[in-house]
Formats: structure tokens, sequence, C-alpha cells
């Protein structure tokens, strides 16, 4: 599998750098979070080395979906967690630091303190969520 040596996943991935796993197959590994946000987070990752959402395939893409769909589900009894949140930084602006792409699978419990922001309170004109909806229809190829 191509790895990049400067890379921290790669380097857990080889086993030249310490981590505890949770789960891997012949695509995948996923192993916990250094600085976890909730107790048990994880992170799913590819074995090659990848940057982002953009560098994955279709096939690899649900892969690393269905690994996070495992691990929610096994997370329940084994945590004790009341619910999960599947989570993907893509991109500096997103928060992603780790420049090999991962899934966060975090385990949630009432009170656990992790959340998304909201933002608006109240929701846009039509018109404007019509234009958004217009250019990534013509982005995405779909019929206008
Ligand atoms: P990102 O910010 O790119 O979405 O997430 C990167 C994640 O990788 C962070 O949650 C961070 O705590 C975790 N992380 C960074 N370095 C290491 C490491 O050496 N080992 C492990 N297990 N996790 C790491
Ligand atoms: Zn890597």
């Amino acid at each position: 599998m191509p790895t990049t040596p400067a890379c921290i996943f790669c380097r857990i991935l080889t086993g030249e750098a310490e981590a505890s796993l949770v789960y891997e197959d012949e695509n995948l590994a996923a192993f916990l979070d250094i600085f976890p946000m909730v107790h048990g987070h994880s992170l799913v990752v590819p074995r090659r080395h990848l940057a982002g959402l953009a560098d994955l395939d279709s096939d690899l893409g649900g892969k690393m979906i269905d690994a996070g769909r495992k691990l929610a589900t096994a997370m329940r009894p084994a945590l004790g967690c009341q619910g999960v949140n599947l989570f993907l930084a893509d991109g500096t602006a997103a928060g992603q630091t780790v420049f090999h792409v991962h899934l966060h699978v975090l385990p949630r419990s009432g009170g656990d303190g992790f959340g998304l922001r909201r933002g608006l309170h109240s929701p846009p004109a039509r018109h404007e969520l019509e234009e958004q909806a217009r250019r990534l229809r013509k982005a995405l190829g779909s019929p206008s």
C-alpha cells in the first residue's frame, strides 16, 4: 500500500508509530484518537495515503462509511453510549489537521459536552436556497 513517511497516520499503519487499534481489514484501519473529543473517539482511515475526499473513489468511500457504521453499532454495547456522530473534516477551512483522509466516529452520551455550533436561527429566503441548489446541481452535472 502506498504510504507517506511524513504522515502520522501512515506511520501508525506501518507500525512505526503507536496507536490503539480497534478495527482493521484489507483496505482500512480504525484506531483511537490520541486527543479524544469524547471517550472512545475513533478514526477510520484508508491504508493507502489519500489526502482528502476528492482522492477517494466511491468504493473506498463506501467502505469507510460502512466501517464507521460497524464501529457505531459496536460502541453502544462496548462503551455504553447512547448515540454516535460521524464527522469528516475535508480541508483546512473545515478543520482538517491530518491530511490523510479519516472519518471520526464519536460515541455520544447525554451531557458529554460535544456539539456543533448552529448558525442561522431562521431559514434563508427560498430564492437563496434555490440559487445555491441550482449552482450545486450544475457542478454535479445534473439537469437544471
Ligand atoms: P482532523 O483535525 O484532521 O479532522 O483530525 C485529526 C485527528 O487526528 C485529531 O482528532 C487528532 O487528535 C488526531 N491525531 C493527531 N495525531 C495523532 C496521533 O499521533 N495518533 C492518534 N491516534 N491520533 C492523532
Ligand atoms: Zn498518510
